[in-house]
């Protein structure tokens, strides 16, 4: 599938990769909206929340680890961060495989939407 995440996580499109282990890998947002702005995704294809099963409750426990260690390595886990994922068009997703957002280093409204 000519999925733009799943070539990232094949090292078929070149990113600024930050980890990666067997289960997910995470990299810079090429269009940061904060100073501190990673991705962290599952290998596996995912198009978004909806295709979650019970089976992947594991996987999304270990993408938010991922996305708590990167942010202490990055020197965001005291002053603070978001996690965000958007999911189907009117959650705001653009790329359909699934993404945890980690924003920080900067003051984020405390608004949504
Ligand atoms: P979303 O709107 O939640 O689907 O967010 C998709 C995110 O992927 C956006 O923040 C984009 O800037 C980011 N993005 C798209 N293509 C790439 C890429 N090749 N490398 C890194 N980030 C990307």
């Amino acid at each position: 599938m000519d999925c733009i995440f799943c070539n990232i996580a094949a090292g078929k499109i070149p990113s600024d990769i930050l980890y990666q282990d067997e289960k997910v890998v995470a990299f810079r947002d090429v269009n940061p909206q904060a100073p501190v702005h990673l991705l962290v995704i599952p290998r596996k294809h995912i198009g978004q929340l909806s295709e979650l099963t019970e089976k992947d409750t594991p996987l999304i426990g270990h993408m938010i680890e991922v996305a708590n260690q990167l942010a202490k390595r990055e020197g965001i886990a005291e002053s603070g961060y978001r996690l965000v994922i958007n999911s189907g068009k009117e959650g705001g997703q653009l790329v359909p495989h699934l993404h945890l957002h980690v924003l920080g280093k900067r003051q984020l409204s405390g608004r949504l939407g």
